[in-house]
């Protein structure tokens, strides 16, 4: 927080709309709030900072995809160096990924960029958007906050580690296999772990590939869904079973389908479809024969949202096997455990 002499932080507001946003109408929620009138839901604000609100889209995050990613990092690279901070608010249901993108679309920014949302609008009495406002503000504040997170029912997420596991609660998002950066408790930021500031050059990438495809194994899954697919996607993300394999069918199909992706100069990545813990190849046969077999890549510990993100960001900057592959592996924003 700022200290009484230190100068009130500027921080920019963009709206891109959410339930946070939303009102009712006869065909359900629909966001229409404008940024302006959701500072006038918490005037409390103006004692923490100044804040300049812009509206950049308003959509349920359904309708989002990785255009509405990069032009909210355009907007961010555009006012940069006018704010202290940033606050996206944005729908919950694809915020983990809207924040997985910004944390590669905008990597080693001192300055925070946080989004939030809520699980009930800001016009309803019993909500949590203002609570979610103040504490993504707070943290947006903070002298040592950086980078990008996701703050949410007091809880400050690092944007490469979060999921939303709730539909309906409160407590909305989880920070998959890394712990909370920290926790905001009657307005007390308390921080679990100190993040260092890379002394790498704040950059934006400006291009995201988004001919990514996740298929996510059923039991007894025929693989004649990968002609389908080369003619659609440059990469596909397999959420198989466990610590990872893919079914050995009698004739191979499975198997081959991989052969005949990977040799195609396509790119693939092994993950699993269990939320904690991660992928190890290594441990079956059926993770085993592929892993050694062919160029493919493994997730370990990271997020499908993560994965997807990360993908897109790659395949915009190179289509080169070795440069995608030296990308995946490197850790942007503790998203893949060295
Ligand atoms: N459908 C909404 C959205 O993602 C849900 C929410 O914001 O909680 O925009």
């Amino acid at each position: 927080m700022t200290s009484p002499t230190s100068p009130m932080k500027q921080i920019l507001l963009i709206a891109t709309g959410g339930t946070i946003a939303s009102k009712k109408t006869d065909q359900g929620l629909v966001p229409m709030i404008t940024s302006e009138e959701i500072l006038s839901y918490i005037p409390d604000a103006a004692s923490m900072c100044q804040i300049t609100a812009l509206q950049l889209f308003n959509l349920d995050s359904t309708n989002m995809n990785y255009r509405h990613w990069l032009e909210i990092s355009s907007c961010i690279e555009q006012h940069y160096r006018d704010y202290d901070g940033f606050v996206v608010t944005h729908g919950t249901d694809t915020m983990a990924y809207t924040a997985a993108a910004l944390s590669y679309l905008i990597q080693n920014s001192r300055k925070p960029i946080v989004l939030t949302g809520s699980q009930r609008s800001l016009d309803v009495k019993e909500s949590d958007a203002r609570m979610n406002l103040l504490n993504a503000l707070q943290y947006a504040c903070d002298d040592r906050a950086s980078g990008v997170h996701l703050v949410f029912d007091g809880k400050v997420i690092l944007g490469t580690r979060a999921k939303k596991t709730r539909t309906k609660s409160f407590n909305a998002f989880n920070s998959l296999d890394f712990p909370e950066v920290a926790v905001i408790r009657d307005r007390r930021l308390i921080y679990y772990i100190e993040e260092t500031v890379t002394p790498n050059a704040l950059t934006f990438y400006h291009t995201l590939n988004p001919r990514v495809f996740v298929l996510r194994l059923i039991p007894g899954m025929s693989a004649d869904i990968f002609p389908f697919l080369k003619e659609r996607y440059d990469a596909v993300v397999i959420e198989s079973f466990g610590v990872g394999g893919v079914p050995c069918y009698e004739d191979a199909s499975f198997i081959d389908a991989i052969a005949d992706w990977i040799a195609s100069g396509k790119t693939l990545v092994m993950t699993t479809q269990v939320p904690h813990e991660g992928s190890d190849m290594e441990i079956y046969q059926v993770g085993h024969l592929i892993k050694e077999q062919y160029e493919l890549m493994e997730a370990y510990d990271m997020t499908t949202e993560a994965i997807v993100a990360k993908l897109m960001w790659i395949l915009g900057q190179t289509s080169d096997a070795r440069t995608i592959r030296d990308w995946f592996y490197r850790p942007v924003q503790n998203d893949i455990l060295s």
